[in-house]
C-alpha cells in the first residue's frame, strides 16, 4: 500500500449459519441478474428467476403483478401477522464499464443502482425464512416489484393490490448504499426521502426583431425574471425548518442572437420532505409563474406531474430496524442519517402501512466506491450478505 495510513479495518459482520449456507448461491443469482439487466416494466426474464425460484422453495406465487412484478407468500406453521419485505428489480439506461466478467450482456442497460442485489438478496432471505416456515408465526410476503427508477412500480404495485389478500401489517425495504461503508447501516426516523415533484414550463411571448423589442413579446426576458423570482419560494414562502429544494435543470429557447423567439421551456424539480410544505410551494410556484410572466405581457403553459410521496418511517419500525441492524453490524455500526432529498417508490407502501427502508452500506473499504447511477457502480458484494441477514431477522423479529 505504501500510503503510510496503515492497514485498512474490515468490518465486522454476523451472519447466522442459515444465512452462510445460501451466500454462494445469492451472489451467483446476483451476478446472473447483473449480466442481464432489464429496464423498468421490462423484467421479463428477472421476473421468471424470480417466480421459478420462489416456486422451488413451495411458496404461493403470483406473478404479472404491475406487469413484470412477482409476489411470493410464504404461511408460517403458526397464525400472526403478516411481514412484507420488498426488492425491486430494475436496471438503468446505462452503458457499464466495469469490465467485471459478469458484467451486462445488454448494450445501453446496467444495474448501476445496485437492484440486481436487491433482488439476490430478498431471493436469499425467502429461502432461509421458508426453510423454518413452521416456527414462524405468521405469514412473510415477498414482493418484487418493477420499476422503481422514476416510473413508480410501487404505486402500481399497491393499485393491484399486493398490501391485501392477506393484509400485511408492516413492510420493509432496504438500498445497498455506496455512499456507506461496508459495515454500517442507517436507519432515520421519520420523514426519510423527499417527495419528488417534475415540472414543464412552456413561456410563451411572440417572436421578433431583436432590434425591436417593442414589438415583440419576449419570452426570454420572462424566463429569466421567472427563473429567479422562483427561488424566493424556498427563502421566503418555506418554514426555514422545513426542508425543501427547487431546481430548474433545463432551459431552452432561441437559436439566434438577434431574434427573439416565441416560446422558451424549462423543466425542473421540486423536493419536500412534508405534504403540507408540498402543498404550500407547488401553490408558489404557479403563482410566481402567472405574476411574472403576466407582468412581461406573456403567457405559459405549466404541466407539473407529481412523482413520489414522502417516505416515511414508522419510529417503532425504525427502532425494530436498528436493533436487527445492531445483531448484524453492531451497535457501532448503526447510523441515523439525515434525510435525503432524493425520493424512492416505497414511499407508496409506507404510506398505506407502518415500516422502515434501510440503508445497507456496501462501499468496498480499500478501493474506490463509485456512486450509483455511475457507469463504474462497483458494490461490495458482502454488502449482500449483511441484506439476506437484516431481511430475514427483520421477518423473525416482527412475527416474534
Ligand atoms: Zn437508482
Ligand atoms: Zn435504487
Amino acid at each position: 500500500m505504501g500510503d503510510g495510513k496503515g492497514a485498512i479495518v474490515e468490518p465486522e459482520i454476523t451472519l447466522s449459519p442459515e444465512v452462510q449456507e445460501v451466500l454462494a448461491d445469492v451472489i451467483a443469482i446476483r451476478r446472473e441478474i447483473h449480466a442481464h439487466p432489464e429496464l423498468g416494466y421490462q423484467e421479463v426474464r428477472t421476473a421468471a428467476l424470480v417466480a421459478e425460484r420462489l416456486q422451488a422453495m413451495g411458496l404461493s406465487v403470483q406473478t404479472g403483478v404491475a406487469e413484470t412484478g412477482v409476489v411470493g407468500l410464504l404461511e408460517g406453521g403458526q397464525p400472526g401477522p403478516v411481514v412484507m419485505l420488498r426488492a425491486d428489480m430494475d436496471a438503468l439506461p446505462i452503458q457499464e464499464l466495469t469490465g467485471y466478467p459478469y458484467a451486462s450482456q445488454v448494450p445501453g442497460v446496467m444495474h448501476a443502482c445496485g437492484h440486481d442485489g436487491h433482488t439476490a438478496a430478498l431471493l436469499g432471505a425467502a429461502q432461509v425464512l421458508s426453510a423454518m416456515r413452521e416456527q414462524l408465526a405468521g405469514s412473510v410476503k415477498f414482493v418484487f416489484q418493477p420499476a422503481e427508477e422514476s416510473r413508480a412500480g410501487a404505486e402500481r404495485m399497491v393499485q393491484e393490490g399486493v398490501l391485501q389478500a392477506p393484509r400485511v401489517d408492516a413492510a420493509f425495504g432496504l438500498h445497498l448504499w455506496n455512499s456507506m461503508s461496508l459495515g454500517t447501516v442507517g436507519v432515520t426516523t421519520g420523514p426519510a426521502m423527499a417527495a419528488t415533484d417534475y415540472f414543464e414550463i412552456i413561456i410563451r411571448g411572440r417572436g421578433g426583431h431583436a432590434a425591436s423589442p417593442h414589438q415583440a413579446v419576449d419570452p426570454v426576458l420572462a424566463a429569466a425574471h421567472f427563473l429567479v423570482t422562483v427561488q424566493s419560494i424556498i427563502s421566503r414562502s418555506r418554514d426555514p425548518l422545513a426542508p425543501a429544494v427547487f431546481s430548474i435543470g433545463c432551459i431552452r429557447g432561441g437559436d439566434a442572437g438577434n431574434v427573439i423567439p416565441d416560446e422558451v421551456l424549462l423543466r425542473g424539480t421540486l423536493r419536500t420532505l412534508s405534504q403540507e410544505n408540498r402543498t404550500l410551494l407547488l401553490k408558489r410556484i404557479e403563482e410566481v409563474l402567472h405574476g411574472t410572466t403576466q407582468a412581461l405581457g406573456a403567457t405559459y403553459d405549466y404541466d407539473h406531474r407529481p412523482g413520489y410521496p414522502v417516505l416515511v418511517n414508522d419510529a417503532a419500525m425504525a427502532d425494530l430496524a436498528r436493533e436487527v441492524a445492531a445483531a448484524v453490524v453492531g451497535k457501532e455500526g448503526v447510523l441515523s442519517p439525515e434525510p435525503t432529498m432524493g425520493g424512492e417508490d416505497m414511499a407508496y407502501y409506507l404510506q398505506e402501512v407502518p415500516g422502515c427502508y434501510l440503508w445497507v452500506g456496501s462501499a468496498n473499504p480499500s478501493e474506490e466506491a463509485y456512486p450509483h447511477h455511475n457507469a463504474r457502480f462497483n458494490m461490495d458484494e458482502r454488502a449482500i450478505g449483511i441484506a439476506v441477514e437484516i431481511l430475514v431477522r427483520l421477518a423473525r423479529r416482527y412475527l416474534a
